[in-house]
Parts: structure tokens; sequence; C-alpha cells
């Protein structure tokens, strides 16, 4: 495992309380280091305007630079300092970083980045709807996707935030090469991801509210994994987010250390980039070294009960995208 982490990422705060702080990056690092983890630790690249304007428009980019010219909050959710801008590029070019090396060398890289990005579309930043940014400045795993486009045919990215990542849907919407598959909680922001929500290649596993471990576990068997059959990456990109861990505080999932570190387990065939999204306490604390230890290590899983209603959504799936 390399972890791809520069303090750069604690500069981009707000003034005042908000869920979304650098103290996020301080309680996974402690977490990492308690289990003896916070090792092999890369310096990230930051990316050049030019690398952005392969994701967003040159308005939308220029409008975060002039932004960030000012400590103030673009929306309703989304705050700029006069530091988010090289906070922003650096989490940009960190997954950049990471795919340029997932290619080489097939490990974990996991990249410990703020801003996160998976709300950030292509040309206002506001995608499909959402009433904000959701505390994302520019799309870093969609930064990653374009990186691995260079080298791959077909790129999969799967998102395991509570919240639907509907920035990266956006950008990549009508690419069938992009095989994004989004599990989120049903009914919260940012209000897009309808299970029937598809181009081809974006597969929305919309879950309704207080789903646990073993319902995330059933839909990852009978969704993901005969698409990661089907499409035999070497490359599996995640946008890795931890506010579905039960008592994170953003949503109702109840989800524990079994499912990330079963997560990680499936995923260890894989060279991995996991780009840091949400997750805002325990989600971080607990949730975050379970997938890297499921990775290292392996973890095993029996005797999985979903709930009938995620039976039945995982049913109509597999029928709309024809899985078997
Ligand atoms: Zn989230």
């Amino acid at each position: 495992m390399k972890i791809y982490y520069d303090d750069v990422f604690l500069q981009h705060k707000p003034n005042g309380y908000h869920p979304e702080n650098p103290n996020r990056l301080k309680i996974i690092r402690k977490a990492l280091e308690e289990r003896g983890l916070w090792q092999n630790v890369v310096k990230p690249k930051k990316a050049k305007v030019e690398d952005l304007l392969k994701v967003h428009d040159e308005e939308y980019i220029d409008f975060i630079r002039k932004s960030c010219q000012n400590e103030d909050f673009i929306d309703s959710d989304t705050y700029v300092c006069r530091e988010s801008w090289d906070s922003a590029l650096t989490a940009f070019g960190c997954a950049i970083h990471c795919v340029e090396d997932a290619v080489e060398n097939k490990d974990l890289h996991l990249a410990l980045v703020r801003p996160p990005g998976h709300h950030a579309g292509k040309k206002k930043g506001v995608a499909f709807n959402a009433p904000s940014l959701g505390f994302c400045l520019f799309n870093n795993v969609a930064g990653a996707v374009v990186k691995a486009k260079e080298f791959f045919d077909r790129v999969l990215v799967t998102d395991f935030d509570v919240h639907h990542g509907n920035g990266t849907q956006e950008i990549f919407w009508g690419d069938l090469s992009i095989i994004h598959i989004d599990f989120h909680e049903y009914g919260i922001y940012p209000g897009s991801g309808y299970v029937d929500e598809t181009d081809g290649s974006k597969v929305n596993i919309a879950l309704p509210h207080y789903c646990n471990d073993d319902d995330y576990i059933y839909a990852w068997n009978e969704v993901v994994e005969p698409i990661l059959a089907d499409v035999k990456p070497k490359l599996v990109l995640v946008s890795a987010g931890f506010d579905a861990f039960k008592d994170d505080g953003l949503a109702t999932m109840e989800l524990t250390e079994k499912f990330y570190a079963f997560v990680g387990s499936r995923l260890r065939d894989y060279s991995v980039v996991a780009v840091l999204e949400g997750g805002y306490s325990i989600g971080l604390e607990r949730g975050l070294p379970a997938f890297v230890e499921g990775y290292v290590e392996g973890y095993d899983v029996e005797g999985v009960r979903p709930s009938a209603k995620v039976v039945e959504i995982v049913k109509k799936l597999r029928e709309i995208h024809d899985l078997r």
C-alpha cells in the first residue's frame, strides 16, 4: 500500500465550523498510525490547469480560481479560502499521479486528498440539478479516469460514498467506455442516481435508508462482481467515501468495518486507486483502516442476509444491466 498525502490538503479550511475540514485527514492519519499503516507516504504531484481542462470547462475553472482569492462560500454548502486553489490542484494532480504509479505497480494507491471531488461536474460545477457542489471543487477521480484512459480502452470506477457521485456521472455521461458503479443512499443529497438512470455504462445502486453491511455486500456480489468479471480491469478506481459508516454523521446507513474490509478484500486482484471523498468522523477512524486492511490482508465473509427491499432493487438492477 502506498499513501499519497501532502500537508497542503490541510490548508483548505473553513472559517468556522464545517463538517468538511482539515481534521478529517488528521483522524485518518492517527487511525493508520495506530495500526502501523502510515507508511510509504508519497508526496503527490500538483496538477496544471491543462489537466483540469480535460474534465472541467474553462469558465468553471476560472470561477473557482477567482473565488479562491477570497474566503467565501461559493454556494450553500461549499467554501473556499485563499489556499483552496493549491489544495484543489494538488488533490486533482494526486489522483492522476496515483494512476501513473498504479499502472506500473499492482497495489493499493490511497489518495488522501481534500477538497473532495465526486459532486463536481463539467460545465458549471453543479451536476444533474444538484442544489450545490457538496463541498467539492474539482472532480479528482475524473482526473484519474482521464489518465487511465491513456492506458486502457475501458475504465471502471466504483463509488461507495453514501452520496451519489453526480459529478462523475455527468462528466462521463454518454461515454460508454467509462463504467461508473455508484452505491448511494436514495432520498438524500444530491437527489440524482435513480436505479434506472443509465446511459448503458452508469450503474446506480440506489439503496433505501438504514442499509447494513449485508445489504451492501449482497449488492456488491450480485451487481459489481459480474461487471468486474466482464470488464476484467487491471486497474480499478474508487471514489472512497466513508460516510455510509453507522453514525458518521451525514446519512442513515449503518455500515461497519465489515463492509469496508470486504470491499478492500474483493479488490485485491486489481491495482487500485482509491481517492478520498466523504467521511466525517467514525467512518474515517474505522471504515478507512478496515478497507486498507481488507486489501492488504484479505477478509472473508459468509452468510449474507440482505433485506427484502434490497433483494428487490438488486433484481431490478440485474435486469436493467443484463447481468448474469
Ligand atoms: Zn458523501
